[in-house]
Formats: structure tokens, C-alpha cells, sequence
């Protein structure tokens, strides 16, 4: 009786568990999350034109279909944006997020914990997200702060686009990225390939793979001086071809792509014949480097927000260090020309800000510049969408929205395409099919 009792007891607890499974597994399908999307415009960014009345079916985080007019499927959530212009979630292919600058910058090292820069994180991430950034590739960070960020983005843990990250950059010693840089003899130390200082092939290769072994995405290298670091020049070259072809060659084993900071012109070449994938700032570039960057497929990300940026504070007295100031008061004002003449010539551009530099979430400032320089609002848009993805390798997934890819997804009340400032007011923000910001 006693055994019978407490076997029935089980019995009862047994089927209550699985009804309870069962129902919960019910609940998960019946919410198996389907929305439709009414979107009054949409951007195409595969063609650069806008279209008009369309209904984007979205099942657990995926575009199922986008159809014509405005119907909407009986368990499906409704959003409404019959209003607005409905674009891909934007790309910024040039970020640091565990940075923000300011006038005390250069003290972080000596007073800043890798807690401190993960605390910033979360913060400039959420920014950016909400700024209708929905991915961002991170080019450089101290403590692998923006693999950790990626991870707990991805977890749900916290918001923020999604990341790709190439963890510490790679500098050569005394280099754009060397972390020591201008430090006291006592504090600069003489720091290696898993800090990112590297010389020679070997010690090229090395770094490589301990990024590929830290959990990166990709590789960011310094091949030449740049503006905000406290050394004498912001356009010498940094690595030598050997050097440059021993990163290559490493970074094709493990699939990463190469990035790399760029503002003399014998710096970049190198880095091109080197087959890298993309040049980012580019300043000094001339006729000759856009023709090699056109023969060899390469990137060209310009950053205008951030020659935008040095050249406005380099007015300041005291704002930089006296070097620094000297090379943002040259190098910054020369961006806007560089990037008109590229476009002009047919490179391909991606879309990139050096956010961090700038402040986070401003990122969308960056169209009215490329506009400004003579690009179509069309062409900065799909640069931010379409290009991005492509130089991502992640067209399938990404920079549209069509069939299958991920639902990525944002609004302005606007024509972007007759005001481009319209994509600094991001009403709508979707990524994977979740709703970050509504109107
Ligand atoms: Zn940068």
C-alpha cells in the first residue's frame, strides 16, 4: 500500500512534469515568435532604391519573406511602420568600444582596470545599438574587453550590436598600438606578440594565432603611424613586407580578414601588395594606391567622424598632448578630400567611423559627411548595409532585408534618401528579430 501510494504519488508528479514540459513546449511554438512588419518605404539596399508597401514575415529572428501590400498572418505580432522608412540595421565597420575619448584619456592606462573598460562597454554598446547599429566590427581593445562584450551580447546578458572583433591590434614596436607607447623607461616594459607588439615573421605569426587562440574575429594591424598616439609620426610605415605577408598568410589559416590603420601612403601600399582586406582612414592615399586598391579588391573604410573630430579639437589649447596636436592638425582636415576622390574612382567603400574617438551612438553622423563629400545618400546607405556585409563575408546573413537573412531591422520617420540626417533619429531598432526601440 505504503509503496503503492508513493509509487502513484511518482506516477502523478511524472505526468504533471511532462504536462508541464509539454505545455511549456506549446507555449514555445505558439510564440515561436512571428512577426510581420508593415513598412511604408524600404530601403533596398541591394539596388539603392526605395520601395514602397511591403510586409516583412519574420519567424524566430529570420526574414521569412517580404511581400507586397500589407497583410499580416493570423499569430503573427503586428508592427506598424506604414509611417516610416524601413532600412537594414545599420553596420559600422570602425569601432572601439571599450574607448571613449576625452581629456584625460591618456591617464586610463595608469589609473583603469579591465573592469573599468567593460563597465564603459556595456554602456557604449547599448548606444550603439539603440543608435540603430545593429553590427559593428570592434578594431582594437586592451584585455580582450569586446570578446567578452560579444559573448555576454550574444547571451542575452546585456544589449549591443553584434560583434565582430579583432581583440588587441597589432602593432611593431614603438608602433600606432603599441600599448607602452611614450610611457616611462620603467613602465614601457618591452611588450610581445600577445600584447600585440610584434617584429619580424615569426613573432608576426605568433600573434596571429594567440588572437585566433583569445577568441577573435578578425585582425586589425597599425601599418603606419597614426594621429592620437604619442609618438612623432602619424605616416610613416610600421611593418615591413615581410612582416605584412607572414600576418596574411597566418590570418588565411584561421579565416580571419585583415584590417588595417592606414595614413602614409608606403605604409598602405605594402599592406595592399600584402592582400590585406581593408584600408581604414586611408589619408594620404593617391592615384597610384587607389589603382592597387582597385586591382587587388581592397576595402577602403575612411572614417570622416574621426578627421572631423581631431581637426575640431585640435583647435583646443591643451586639449592633446603638443605631438599629438600637431599631427591631428594636419592629417585630420584631409580625410573629406581622400575619401571624395576614392569614391569617385570607384573603390569600394564600406562604411566606418573610429567611434571611440568620437563619442558612441553618433555613429550615424558619419552619412551626412560622406554625403557632403559628394557620395549619393543611396551609396552611403547600401555602404553601411550591403558593402558592409560583404566585407564582413556575411552577405548571406546580413546588409539586407531579404529571404532568410536575419532580422535586422530599423525606421525613421523620414526619406534618408532626400535628408540623410533623417538616420540620426533611428526610431526602430530590431536585431535577430527582437525589438530594441520602438516608436
Ligand atoms: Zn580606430
Amino acid at each position: 500500500m505504503t509503496t503503492n501510494t508513493k509509487g502513484g504519488h511518482f506516477r502523478n508528479r511524472a505526468a504533471a512534469l511532462l504536462l508541464a514540459l509539454l505545455s511549456g513546449l506549446c507555449s514555445s511554438l505558439a510564440s515561436a515568435e512571428s512577426t510581420a512588419v508593415y513598412a511604408g518605404k524600404l530601403f533596398d539596399s541591394e539596388s539603392g532604391k526605395l520601395l514602397e508597401n511591403r510586409t516583412i514575415h519574420i519567424v524566430d529572428g529570420r526574414i521569412e519573406s517580404v511581400q507586397k501590400g500589407f497583410a499580416k498572418r493570423d499569430r503573427e505580432r503586428l508592427v506598424d511602420l506604414r509611417n516610416y522608412t524601413v532600412l537594414p540595421g545599420l553596420m559600422d565597420m570602425h569601432t572601439h568600444l571599450a574607448y571613449e575619448y576625452g581629456p584625460r584619456t591618456y591617464m586610463e592606462p595608469f589609473t583603469w582596470n579591465p573592469a573599468d573598460y567593460t563597465l564603459r562597454a556595456v554602456d557604449t554598446a547599448r548606444r550603439t545599438l539603440r543608435a540603430g547599429f545593429t553590427t559593428v566590427r570592434d578594431l582594437g581593445d586592451s584585455d580582450n574587453v569586446t570578446i567578452s562584450l560579444r559573448k555576454a551580447i550574444e547571451a542575452g546578458t546585456i544589449e549591443g550590436p553584434r560583434i565582430f572583433t579583432a581583440g588587441k591590434a597589432i602593432a611593431t614596436t614603438g608602433g600606432h598600438a603599441d600599448p607602452t607607447n611614450s610611457f616611462r623607461y620603467d613602465l614601457m616594459g618591452s611588450p610581445g606578440p600577445a600584447d600585440g607588439v610584434i617584429n619580424g615573421p615569426v613573432s608576426a605569426r605568433e600573434a596571429v594565432r594567440q588572437r585566433y587562440k583569445d577568441g577573435a574575429d578578425l585582425i586589425k594591424i597599425t601599418a603606419t603611424g597614426g594621429v592620437l598616439s604619442v609618438a612623432r609620426s602619424g605616416q610613416n610605415p610600421q611593418f615591413m613586407q615581410d612582416e605584412l605577408e607572414a600576418i596574411v598568410a597566418a590570418a588565411r589559416d584561421y579565416g580571419f580578414t585583415v584590417a588595417v590603420h592606414a595614413h602614409g601612403k608606403e605604409g598602405m601600399d605594402r599592406a595592399i601588395r600584402a592582400g590585406v582586406d581593408s584600408i581604414e582612414h586611408g589619408t594620404y592615399m593617391d592615384g597610384e594606391t587607389i589603382e592597387l586598391m582597385r586591382r587587388h579588391n581592397v576595402w577602403y573604410v575612411p572614417t570622416l567622424l574621426a578627421g572631423e573630430w581631431v581637426t575640431q579639437k585640435a583647435m583646443l589649447d591643451g586639449f592633446f598632448p603638443e605631438v599629438v596636436r600637431g599631427k591631428a592638425s594636419t592629417i585630420g582636415p584631409l580625410l573629406q578630400n581622400t575619401f571624395a576622390d576614392a569614391y569617385k574612382r570607384g573603390v569600394k567603400i564600406a562604411f566606418g567611423t573610429d567611434s571611440g574617438v568620437s563619442r558612441h551612438g553618433d555613429n550615424a553622423r558619419e552619412f551626412a559627411l560622406m554625403v557632403a563629400a559628394g557620395m549619393t545618400p543611396a551609396d552611403a546607405i547600401r555602404s553601411a548595409t550591403w558593402n558592409a556585409a560583404q566585407l564582413l563575408k556575411m552577405g548571406d546573413e546580413l546588409g539586407s532585408i531579404s529571404e532568410g537573412k536575419r532580422a535586422d531591422i530599423v525606421a525613421v520617420s523620414g526619406n534618408p534618401l532626400e535628408d540623410i540626417t533623417e538616420l540620426q533619429r533611428v526610431a526602430f531598432v530590431m536585431k535577430d528579430g527582437k525589438i530594441y526601440k520602438a516608436p
